[in-house]
């Protein structure tokens, strides 16, 4: 029989889609709630902030002094909504039902689906509401686990916030013996994503009438040849890339996202710029694929530089969000399956924290609740169905006693 959800998760769910943390804004409105919570249960939060102070990660400890302890991931920050179309209020938090009354298939039996609407409700504010409303499950819990609870500023725009988080959790010598990153997999356990590497990289020519084009560097020109690169690169993944099954896309990408340069049709440009991503395989290196692309662009530049001794490109890291690969047989995944009563793992489309998770020693497994498919989009939503599996999930995880 499936649970219901709580009217405490619902409610806490509701408040967090209520606030506006776009990766913009401060996120602080959303981790002083979870801090005031967490202190009326007894338990101190450690926030390590941004540089500008406007926000901050939160760290919990639920059930201080057990020797080991599991960590429960999200992220507290949503893309925008700008430009998108919504037909409901991307902060209204309502319930509807789906279909509408009306809507439902004449005389069908169709039963109605009641969702949670608005910006984070499936990415992932959810997730979080459901952990902070049955934390005292965690706090009463005899399981010899420890769960800490780490809430994450700034992963939309490039998982900048959780490196803080991680640091400070060495430095506290706190060594998780797992995690849980609750991104919207439909409660199936996903044991791999890709990586996510982007560049922006500016060309510097030399500018003068364009009837004058010998002595002048032309930096769209150039820009251009490097994007060409990144092209061919990408076609080399398709033509001749190991495939890894399972990935909607099975090799890894390349593509140029933005490209700006000129300011006359009769004038040269000294300058272009342009961003590009690579999205690798987990069993393929984008570290070296960047190589590739600034030894390629070095290479033009000694032509560039004969003309204009400071022509030339510089690249700027964007992010680098590396690829997550585990496997089936990790305790963790197994754990997740048990808890999720799930059968299968799955591979995910997205980045997430877990790369970086894992690469600090901890074994990850990423399993939330609500479709990737509505994340990022208009009208943005999750069943309550899969937040009941989630709350399901997470009291189940209050009681574990052995994560083998
Ligand atoms: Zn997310």
């Amino acid at each position: 029989m499936s649970q219901t959800l709580s009217a405490r998760s619902l409610e806490f769910a509701q408040t967090l889609v209520r606030m506006n943390t776009v990766s913009s804004n401060s996120n602080l409105e959303l981790i002083d709630f979870a801090r005031d919570h967490l202190a009326g249960l007894g338990v101190r939060s450690r926030l390590t902030y941004s540089a500008d102070k406007k926000k901050a990660n939160l760290f919990a400890t639920l059930g201080a002094g057990k020797p080991n302890g599991i960590i429960v991931s999200g992220h507290t920050d949503t893309v925008p909504w700008d430009g998108q179309d919504w037909t409901v209020d991307p902060l209204s938090a309502m319930v509807q039902d789906w279909p509408q009354e009306g809507l439902r298939a004449d005389g069908e039996v169709e039963r109605a689906e009641p969702r949670l609407y608005g910006r984070g409700s499936a990415d992932m504010k959810s997730f979080i509401a459901i952990a902070l409303a049955n934390a005292e499950h965690f706090i009463e819990s005899d399981s010899p686990y420890a769960v800490h609870f780490a809430f994450s500023y700034d992963e939309e725009v490039g998982c900048f916030g959780v490196r803080e988080l991680i640091a400070d959790m060495k430095e506290q010598l706190v060594k998780p013996v797992a995690c849980i990153i609750g991104e919207p997999t439909n409660m199936v356990p996903a044991i791999a994503h890709k990586g996510v590497y982007r560049y922006k990289c500016c060309v510097r020519g030399k500018e003068a009438h364009s009837s004058l084009t010998p002595q002048s560097v032309n930096a769209i020109e150039m820009a251009a040849r490097v994007v060409n690169k990144v092209r061919d690169m990408a076609d080399g993944f398709e033509n001749s890339e190991r495939r890894y099954e399972g990935f909607d896309v099975p090799f890894s990408t390349a593509s140029v996202g933005q490209f700006h340069g000129g300011i006359a049709d009769n004038v040269v440009p000294r300058d272009a710029e342009f961003r590009y991503e690579f999205r690798n395989l987990p069993t393929a290196d984008a570290a070296a694929m960047q190589r590739e692309v600034v030894a390629y662009a070095a290479r033009a530049e000694e032509a560039m530089k004969r003309v204009a001794p400071d022509a030339g490109f510089t690249f700027e890291t964007i992010c680098e969000v590396p690829s997550f690969l585990s496997t089936a047989n990790e305790p963790i995944t197994k754990l997740a399956q048990r808890l999720s009563k799930e059968q299968r793992t799955t591979l995910v489309a997205f980045g997430t924290e877990a790369g970086i998770f894992k690469s600090a020693g901890i074994p990850t497994v990423v399993c939330g609740p609500g479709s990737i498919m509505q994340a990022h989009q208009p009208d943005e939503f999750v069943t309550l169905a899969q937040l009941a599996r989630c709350e399901q999930f997470l009291q189940g995880l209050s009681i574990t006693r052995d994560i083998r």
